[in-house]
């Protein structure tokens, strides 16, 4: 018989872990799942997580040193950064149609948003606060915290990913610019580093079904009430609708046009990817599965993949740009508060803005959204509107950054002629290994 794919044994372990939650919140065994377990999701997260700075040190400085000429490297640079951009200014336009035309927040009566504001208002000021410290930085801020004074502290900490990118970078660099066979122990050495980051990567996935179990049945047991989420649910399907034709139109065309993939190359490909950002809600969780199924399922070359996905996964949020701009006008709808065209505009500068400086975790998307808010002059307790229903929008918001990571990794790809054959050193292959 022929083996199960990946991700039809995530989607089982997924569907699975919907069953147990559903069973343990309606027979009162909670407690069980929290206790026993939700710990399994929590190290599973921990393992992506564990291995996301070695993977970013070992496939970036190879990555950047493979290319031989700086030139190349800008270049590529170039493209990313303008491709992430107008793909991140597509996604909040999107979300700004969708949510005037379909107008959520009009039908939230007086009543829901008082009890939406008394019942989250604790949670979303410790949000408030958590911008305002970001706000009260200079304008210049965002520059000088990418350039770490210390590399060792910066990699103490997976926040820093950005930090880390830039001395990676600047350390390949380095190593170009130095005589080849003096570089020669050090390439070898990180290309060494890489395979067997690799296969530790291979080896995490194969609890990957298990994982995810895990985390959607905690995650059944700990969300708020149905109530609440029908008093939003115009709003979240507004905030879905315009997810949704993100991964399942404008990705895919965008993959079909310049990178020549059918859709259902495409899907097959990202799916485990997609899966994981899904049940773990961190672009930065998810970033080794993305790297590897780019790469290794997809056919980018390690330059390109180890370039554009983890600067993807820290600054290139349409997901989250989309999520936020339906979400300011929202609350601006919901307090009955008219928002004029430059208003409107301003929302597409600073969720663009706010979604680069997102971090690449769980929830992150909401505490920037406090920043779009100030910009617009709605008043930011209205997050507590909108609490409820942050974490299955965020699963699906991470799915659509995840895909959108993807997709430009393709594209800049092949427009660099970086595309080739996929040569997969599948987590299939390693588990027939075991087997034999
Ligand atoms: N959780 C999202 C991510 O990691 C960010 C967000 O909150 O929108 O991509």
């Amino acid at each position: 018989m022929k083996k199960l794919e990946l991700h039809w044994k995530i989607l089982i372990g997924m569907f699975l872990g919907v069953v147990l939650g559903l069973i343990a919140s309606a027979a009162g065994f909670r407690g069980f799942v929290i206790d026993w377990i939700k710990p399994f999701g929590t190290i599973f997260i921990n393992l992506l997580k564990l291995i996301a700075i070695p993977l970013i040190i070992a496939s970036l400085i190879k990555g950047v040193s493979d290319l031989k000429d700086i030139s190349k490297l800008s270049k590529m640079g170039g493209r990313t950064v303008i491709i992430y951009l107008i793909t991140t200014v597509c996604a909040v336009l999107l979300g700004l149609l969708l949510v005037n035309v379909i107008s959520p927040g009009s039908s939230i009566t007086e009543e829901t948003r008082q009890e939406l504001l008394d019942g989250y208002s604790g949670d979303a000021s410790s949000k408030i606060e958590i911008a305002a410290a970001q706000k009260g930085k200079g304008p210049l801020q965002p520059l000088v915290d990418l350039v770490p004074g210390n590399i060792f502290n910066a990699m103490t900490d997976n926040t820093n990913m950005l930090q880390v990118i830039f001395f990676v970078i600047f350390f390949g660099i380095g190593l170009i610019l130095i005589e080849p066979a003096k570089a020669k122990p050090v390439k070898d050495f990180v290309d060494a580093l890489n395979e067997v980051v690799l296969k530790m990567i291979d080896v995490i996935m194969l609890g990957a079904p298990y994982g995810v179990f895990a985390l959607l049945a905690a995650l059944v047991v700990e969300s708020p009430s149905w109530d609440l989420f029908q008093a939003l649910l115009w709003y979240a399907i507004t905030v879905l609708i315009g997810l949704g034709t993100l991964i399942v139109i404008f990705y895919p065309t965008l993959a079909k046009i310049f990178a020549g993939f059918s859709y259902k190359r495409f899907f097959s490909g990202i799916a485990p990817a997609q899966l994981v950002a899904f049940s773990t809600s961190s672009s930065a969780a998810t970033l080794p599965v993305t790297m590897e199924r780019v790469h290794e399922h997809m056919g980018v070359s390690e330059e390109v993949s180890s370039f554009v996905l983890p600067i993807g996964a820290t600054v290139n949020m349409d997901g989250t740009s989309l999520y936020q701009g339906v979400a300011a006008v929202f609350i601006a709808q919901a307090f009955g508060i008219d928002l004029s065209l430059s208003a409107q505009l301003s929302i597409v500068v600073t969720a663009t803005l706010a979604s680069i400086g997102s971090a690449a975790v769980p929830s992150a998307g909401m505490i920037m959204l406090v920043i779009v808010l100030g910009a617009i002059g709605v008043p930011e307790a209205g997050l507590a509107l909108i609490f409820a229903v942050d974490r299955p929008l965020d699963m699906v918001r991470t799915v659509t950054n995840v895909t959108g990571d993807a997709t430009v990794s393709l594209m800049v790809a092949k427009s660099l002629g970086e595309l080739g054959e996929p040569h997969v050193r599948n987590v299939d292959d390693f588990y027939k290994k075991e087997q034999e």
